[in-house]
């Protein structure tokens, strides 16, 4: 499992494990002890709050993995910044609202090229994560526009 972590990040550090017959939750938290305002760049150590992040990833040993991440919120301690605080940024999802892993959506697009989305659909929900058609629209409609 660590290796999975470090693969996807390697400042994910694992706090728990939960292993059921279908899937496995890991909660996990970032071990950096500062992180870099993206809107000055100045670094911070002093954590405002910390939220719980439910992100999907690809399965493992065919049992449909989920991260729950305690993500942080740092105060920007710059007094020329615009922002008080800021969210740590994590590289393995696109966008501050994905709920999937880059890895997990690249491999939903790989399906949902080759088929119609019906199809796709079916196939992606056997195994790989539970997710809707429109759901998959999106993700190809995100590719259209890359
Ligand atoms: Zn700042």
């Amino acid at each position: 499992m660590e290796e999975l972590l470090k693969s996807l990040d390697p400042a994910l550090e694992l706090l728990d494990e939960r292993i059921e017959e279908g899937s496995i939750e890991l909660h996990v938290k970032r071990n950096t002890l500062k992180e870099t305002c993206p809107y000055c760049g100045e670094e911070s150590g002093s954590v405002h709050s910390v939220h719980r992040k439910r992100i999907h990833d690809l399965p493992v040993q065919e049992k449909l993995l989920t991260l729950v991440l305690e993500r942080r919120i740092f105060f920007c301690k710059n007094p020329q910044c615009k922002h008080k605080t800021f969210i740590e940024e994590l590289h393995f999802i696109d966008g501050k609202c994905a709920r999937r892993t880059k890895r997990l959506d690249e491999r939903i697009r790989d399906i949902a090229l080759k088929m119609s989305a019906r199809s796709a659909k079916k196939v992606v929900n056997s195994g790989l994560t539970v997710i809707s058609d429109d759901t998959i629209l999106r993700i190809l409609k995100k590719t259209e526009s890359m």
